[in-house]
């Protein structure tokens, strides 16, 4: 079986105030779950013991003059064991392409992290009746050669559901997660392994129908991630 996860993406929100909401998510977070925070880089190392932590993007080299950017062992430095990649936000205000997602991946993989590799489609692309065939490309375009069930967790998260208070339909996420799930068992060893999130507008009131969906091993929350009231229920319906 896949691994249950809770992971909440702070994104661009949160001060050392912030803290106190981690602690109490570190204090409630259900056993059997990996609850994993990824806040931003400046509280990595001020987060609580008893959660787990990601970064939410690096560069793909170890260092350099990169005025700005973070590296993945850095994350790893302060704490993290994973890093998302390929975030439609990053993809958006960034322009990064699967090639530089791909190759985020491979940095997270050098520097001992296991990659949260996101991948969605925009509300056009599900209107042409393309959704698995951008998905089924992103996956080809941004995950390297060597992906395990120990360095690779893949969050479905539709564009159109971020932030939107827009969920996907229980049908819509099991459709894509289904066939998410039979691409990864075709193209790699551990395929079966590999941990699926959804997310886009994950809340407490729709998180268990969606976790009760056979290929939906956990999710990945923003907005109700930043308080412990609105993301443990969220990890306990895991
Ligand atoms: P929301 O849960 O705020 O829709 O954000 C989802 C997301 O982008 C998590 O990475």
């Amino acid at each position: 079986m896949p691994q249950k996860i809770a992971a909440g993406n702070w994104k661009m929100n949160g001060t050392r105030a912030a803290l106190d909401e981690a602690r109490a998510t570190a204090a409630g977070a259900p056993d059997g779950v990996l609850t994993l925070i990824c806040p931003p880089a400046t509280l990595l190392p001020l987060m609580p013991a008893g959660l787990a932590k990601g970064g939410q993007a690096c560069h793909p080299a170890a260092s350099g003059a990169h005025t700005g950017d973070i590296a993945a062992p850095m994350l790893a430095d302060a704490g993290a064991t994973h890093c998302l990649a390929g975030h439609s936000e990053r993809r958006q205000d960034h322009g990064e392409t699967d090639a530089d997602v791909a190759a985020q991946v491979s940095a997270i993989w050098s520097a001992g992290l296991t990659a949260i590799l996101c991948i969605g489609e925009t509300l056009a692309e599900r209107e042409a009746g393309r959704t698995l065939d951008v998905l089924f490309s992103q996956l080809e375009g941004s995950l390297p050669e060597g992906a395990t069930a120990a360095n690779t967790v893949i969050a479905y998260e539709p564009v159109w559901a971020i932030g939107t208070g827009k969920v996907a339909s229980p049908e819509q996420v099991d459709e894509v997660h289904d066939a998410l799930r039979g691409r990864l068992i075709d193209k790699l060893a551990e395929g079966g392994e590999i941990a699926l999130l959804y997310g886009g507008s994950v809340k407490a009131g729709n998180a268990a129908e969606l976790f009760a969906l056979e290929n939906v091993n956990g999710g990945l929350v923003g907005g109700a991630s930043l308080t412990a009231d609105d993301f443990l229920p969220i990890a306990r319906a895991l």
